[in-house]
C-alpha cells in the first residue's frame, strides 16, 4: 500500500478555489444535442472545457496553485515540465499574476505550442527528450534558483482547482445521475470526484483512459499504484505511466469504476463532436464522451432516462492534425 499523504484536498477546498477562480478563468458552456440524446436515450450535459484560457482545464489548476503562494514564492518565480497543456496553463497563469514563469520542454514540442507559451511570458528551457530526464531539469533549476515546481496533477491545489469544472456544471445543472471524466494523472478526476461530494454525492463517476494506457484501471483492481511503461496513443495528454501519491487515493475510495477506449473511438468522438457540437476538441478530449458512449452501448438499460455530465478536456490539436485524423474514409457517415 503506498502512504497516505496527509495533505489531500476534501470537498470544501473546490468551491475555495471556485472563488479564486472567479473572474480569471472563463465559466465554460455546457453543450448539448437533441441528435445525441435521442440517439443515446440520455440527456448529456457537455462541460466544454476546449473553451477555457489556453484551450484546456489545466489552466484552473495553475492558476489556484499560483495564487495560493506566499510573496517570497511568488518573487523567485514557478518551474514546470510538460509538452503539451500544463506547459501554456502555467504560463498564462504567471504571467497573469505577474510571477516569473520557467518551463521545461521538448526540443521537438510542435513549434505552435512552444509559439504559445513564449508568447505568454515564459523562459523555455529545451530538452532532448530522448536523452535527458526532465523531472531532473526541473528539480535542478528549482533549488539552484529558488523556484517553487507545480506538478501537472499530484498537487492539493491542482486538484481543488481543476475540480472546479464539475463545480460549475453541477452548481449550474443540478444533480447529475452519472458523470464520465477523463483520466491521465488523475487530477480532473480527483479533483470532480471532489465536487461530486460536495454537490451531487449520489453520482456515479467513471474515468476514462486509453485503451494502450490502463495504468489507471490497473491501481484500481490492485489496490495500490500501478506503474506502465510509456503508452503509445493518440490521447497524449493522457498517456501518464502512474497514478499521483494524492490523486489514487481519492479516485480508489470514490469512483465507480475506470474504463478504457480504443483511439478509433476518440477520432470517432472528434467528429461528432465538430458534426453535432460545432466545436474543436483534441483526442484527449475526447476521452470521457467516447467512454460515455460504450457504457451506454453495454448497458442501455442502466442509462435510459439518466442526466450524464461529459467534460470535454482541451482542444489544443493543430488543424493539419484534425483533418488527418478525423477527414478520410467513415467521414460522410456522421
Ligand atoms: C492533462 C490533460 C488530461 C489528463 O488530466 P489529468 O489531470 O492528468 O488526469 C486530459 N485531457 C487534457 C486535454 C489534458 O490536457
Amino acid at each position: 500500500m503506498n502512504a497516505r499523504p496527509d495533505d489531500l484536498p476534501t470537498p470544501d477546498d473546490v468551491p475555495a478555489a471556485a472563488e479564486i477562480l472567479r473572474g480569471a478563468a472563463h465559466r465554460t458552456p455546457v453543450l448539448t444535442s437533441r441528435l445525441t440524446d435521442a440517439e443515446l436515450g440520455a440527456s448529456v450535459l457537455v462541460k466544454a472545457e476546449n473553451l477555457q484560457r489556453t484551450g484546456s482545464f489545466k489552466f484552473r489548476g495553475a492558476f489556484h496553485t499560483l495564487s495560493r503562494l506566499g510573496p517570497d514564492q511568488r518573487r523567485a518565480g514557478v518551474v514546470a515540465f510538460s509538452s503539451g497543456n500544463h506547459a501554456q496553463a502555467v504560463a498564462l497563469a504567471a504571467q497573469l499574476l505577474e510571477i516569473p514563469a520557467t518551463i521545461v520542454m521538448p526540443t521537438d514540442a510542435p513549434a505552435s505550442k512552444l509559439a504559445a507559451t513564449r508568447g505568454y511570458g515564459a523562459e523555455i528551457v529545451p530538452y532532448d527528450r530522448y536523452a535527458e530526464d526532465r523531472a531532473a531539469i526541473a528539480a535542478d533549476l528549482a533549488q539552484r534558483r529558488g523556484l517553487t515546481l507545480v506538478p501537472p496533477y499530484d498537487h492539493p491545489h491542482v486538484i481543488a482547482g481543476q475540480g472546479t469544472a464539475v463545480y460549475e456544471l453541477l452548481a449550474d445543472h443540478g444533480p447529475l445521475d452519472a458523470l464520465f471524466v477523463c483520466l491521465g494523472g488523475g487530477g480532473l478526476l480527483s479533483g470532480s470526484l471532489l465536487a461530486v461530494q460536495a454537490l451531487s454525492p449520489a453520482t456515479a463517476v467513471f474515468g476514462v483512459e486509453p485503451e494502450a494506457g490502463d495504468d489507471g484501471r490497473q491501481s484500481l483492481r490492485a489496490g495500490r499504484i500501478v506503474t506502465i511503461d510509456q503508452p503509445r496513443t493518440l490521447a497524449d495528454g493522457a498517456a501518464t505511466t502512474h497514478l499521483g501519491d494524492r490523486t489514487f487515493p481519492i479516485i480508489a475510495e470514490h469512483v465507480e469504476d475506470v474504463l478504457t477506449v480504443p483511439d478509433d473511438a476518440l477520432v470517432e468522438a472528434m467528429r461528432l463532436f465538430a458534426s453535432r457540437y460545432k466545436v474543436l476538441v483534441e483526442p484527449t478530449g475526447a476521452l470521457a464522451f467516447a467512454g460515455m458512449r460504450a457504457a451506454i452501448a453495454a448497458d442501455p438499460q442502466r442509462y435510459a432516462g439518466a442526466r450524464i455530465g461529459v467534460t470535454i478536456s482541451g482542444g489544443n490539436v493543430d488543424l493539419d492534425r484534425f483533418a488527418a485524423l478525423v477527414g478520410g474514409v467513415g467521414a460522410a457517415q456522421t
